[in-house]
């Protein structure tokens, strides 16, 4: 391609696509790269997207976008063997204007965010693999993509490839490369259900939407996390797991997880007749702050999961891709007024991402990976604990209620020390407080 382009875009996920549509927006010559057929052809989300930071690229877009439901009710359960300890908040106001977030299916909805890229002057380029940075010297000038004659020569490229980040390793920003300890493997079925058995199972009014998210045995007691997220007429029913603690289980496949999941007495329930209709399998990345590559070199931005922006402990990594591809723009567009693209002019980037939650609440959590990836009784022991405690303190035998709080702490301390149990306390208190 002989045009040169104002910004190169890799990826089309949300970051790329928030940073392509606000760019383009501002009248920039803007070309985004994505290797799947269509955007959202080769994404994988549990599926929540939040409302305000959607809206930070695209106001009111709930109006057009195609949104599932707006979440009404967000449900945790600690999960043990056969039985189950809920704990949720629901509120009214959710489910009404603004709105707090919607669940989404990624195929639908990064091709309309693609759409509104398109239509604001965007150049979407698909089923084109970029397979490396194009230099003149030491200096980044373009990308080289997979198709014959594909070198396109731009200002500046914006990485928005995802957790699979091999041009930012290639570009040197990602030094140490990513270990097994720094991604999950996530596995994702699309459920169909009729609409009403899903608000008559899930407890919802017509259109509203809930999330559980699951804890403990549904992950074999590995350090990760199981959802079920309602759509109109489907479920979004996965799990996640570390990687390097899935490789120590020799043999299991995160398949297998998914299916003993779902064969949860408390979850297979809620499936019920419900019919697959599509199996998708993803990373995620973990790796939290201490993770995060270095984010800009001369004419290189590095946005969304490919800079390791997610939160694990709170599932936001949607918005940490918008608000980063917003940042890059708005440092995109400062440069583009002075003509410099240099290190030290894209380090504004940087700044904006400090002085936002995104790099604010990775600090917060930075330990939390590496602290419960080392005391597996987070994942294991408490979760089934806590269901032991309730099934004995719940059960009506006629024994005096001081008797049994006597016998739970009993037996939660023949299992694990008061003083362990005391460190454990202070420790998830020191990662998550
Ligand atoms: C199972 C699962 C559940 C999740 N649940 C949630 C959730 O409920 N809420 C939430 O906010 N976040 C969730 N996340 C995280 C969220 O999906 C990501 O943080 C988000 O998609 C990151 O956006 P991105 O644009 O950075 O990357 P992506 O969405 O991965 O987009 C990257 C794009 O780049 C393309 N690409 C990669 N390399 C190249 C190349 N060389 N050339 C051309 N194209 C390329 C890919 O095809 C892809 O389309 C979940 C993730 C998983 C896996």
């Amino acid at each position: 391609m002989s045009e040169k382009f104002d910004v190169i875009i890799v990826g089309a996920g949300p970051a790329g696509l928030s940073a392509g549509y606000i760019l383009a927006k501002n009248g920039l010559n803007v070309i985004i790269f994505e290797r799947g057929d269509h955007p959202g052809t080769k994404n994988v989300m549990g599926g929540v997207l939040y409302r305000q930071p959607t809206e930070e690229i695209i106001p009111r877009f709930w109006e057009k976008a195609p949104v599932e439901r707006p979440i009404v009710e967000q449900r945790l359960w600690l999960v043990d063997e056969e039985s189950v300890v809920t704990i949720g908040y629901r509120s009214k106001g959710f489910g009404e204007e603004p709105y707090n977030n919607f669940t989404v299916l990624r195929a639908k909805f990064d091709r309309w965010f693609a759409e509104q890229v398109a239509d604001a002057g965007g150049l979407l380029i698909t089923e084109t693999v970029v397979e490396d940075l194009l230099y003149d010297g030491s200096r980044v000038v373009g990308v080289k993509t997979g198709r014959p004659e594909g070198d396109v020569r731009g200002n500046v490229v914006i990485l928005a490839e995802g957790v699979n980040s091999l041009l930012t390793q290639k570009a040197g920003l990602q030094k140490d490369g990513i270990n097994s300890s720094q991604l999950a493997v996530a596995v994702k079925e699309i459920i169909a259900l009729p609409k009403e058995k899903i608000e008559d199972r899930f407890n919802l009014e017509e259109g509203e939407g809930v999330t559980i998210e699951l804890v403990g045995h549904s992950t074999m007691g590995m350090m990760g996390t199981g959802f079920i997220y309602t759509n109109k007429d489907s479920l979004s029913v996965g799990c996640g797991v570390l990687i390097s603690q899935l490789v120590e289980r020799e043999g299991l496949n995160p398949n297998e997880l998914l299916e003993y999941m779902k064969s949860h007495p408390a979850v297979k329930k809620l499936l019920q007749g419900g019919e697959t209709q599509e199996y998708l399998a993803h990373m995620i990345p973990e790796g939290g702050y201490r993770a995060i590559p270095k984010l800009y070199r001369d004419n290189v931005l590095v946005v969304g999961d490919a800079a390791m922006l997610c939160n694990g402990v709170h599932r936001e990594g949607s918005n940490m891709a918008m608000i980063s591809g917003k940042f890059a723009a708005e440092t995109v567009l400062a440069a583009h007024e002075r003509g410099d693209y240099s290190e030290g002019m894209l380090s504004a980037y940087q700044r904006k991402l400090e002085n936002s939650f995104i790099l604010k609440d990775l600090k917060k959590y930075q330990n939390v990976g590496l602290v419960m990836e080392r005391n597996p009784q987070f994942f294991k022991f408490y979760p089934h604990a806590i269901n032991a405690a309730l099934e004995e303190f719940l059960t009506v035998d006629s024994i005096p209620k001081k008797e049994k709080q006597r016998k739970i702490w009993n037996y939660i301390t023949s299992r694990r020390s008061k003083y362990e149990i005391v460190k454990d306390m202070y420790r998830g208190w020191r990662v998550l407080g």
